[in-house]
């Protein structure tokens, strides 16, 4: 098996680092790129949201959002990546893992590792891993 594209979704939680072990000896392994993407959250499709903080807040949030994300994931990045040579950030916007799963295609990802929890951490198990495995050939280690 050759394996070229790793994809490693993080939220930036400690949770989601639990990947990178497995993530990082892989991509040894195989010289995979590594494909870290961050999903910024679409609040604004929330109508609900819009009662307790007002479409105009919501507006600048979803505003400000990009920059943040992009220099938490230069930090991610600079703090993990620095021995991987081969890899590529990516952001977008919208629900995680519907983002994760259009990015697999797009970029034709021959793995995605990621843990099964993720910012939230509670017992059951993280939702956007579980909408990922249930349309992924899938493998829980
Ligand atoms: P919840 O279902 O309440 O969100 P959780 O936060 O514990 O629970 P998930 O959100 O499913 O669990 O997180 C599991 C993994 O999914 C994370 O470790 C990360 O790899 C990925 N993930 C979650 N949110 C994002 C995001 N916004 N961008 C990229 N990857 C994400
Ligand atoms: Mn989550």
């Amino acid at each position: 098996m050759k394996v070229n594209k790793i994809l490693w979704p993080t939220d930036f939680s400690s949770n989601a680092e639990q990947a990178l072990p497995y993530i990082k000896s892989l991509s040894q392994k195989y010289g995979a790129e590594i494909h870290v993407l961050y999903v910024i959250e679409d609040i604004a499709h929330h109508e609900s949201w819009y009662g307790e903080f007002g479409k105009k807040r919501v507006e600048e949030l979803m505003e400000w959002a990009p920059r943040i994300a992009k220099k938490r994931l230069n930090q991610i990045c600079e703090k993990y990546m620095d021995d991987c040579p081969l890899h590529i950030k990516h952001i977008s916007v919208g629900d995680p893992a519907q983002e994760i799963l259009k990015l697999i295609e797009a970029e034709k990802s021959d793995m995605v590792i990621m843990a099964s929890h993720g910012e939230t951490g509670n017992f059951r198990f993280g939702s956007v891993t579980e909408v990922v495995s249930n349309d992924t050939g899938c493998l829980y280690l």
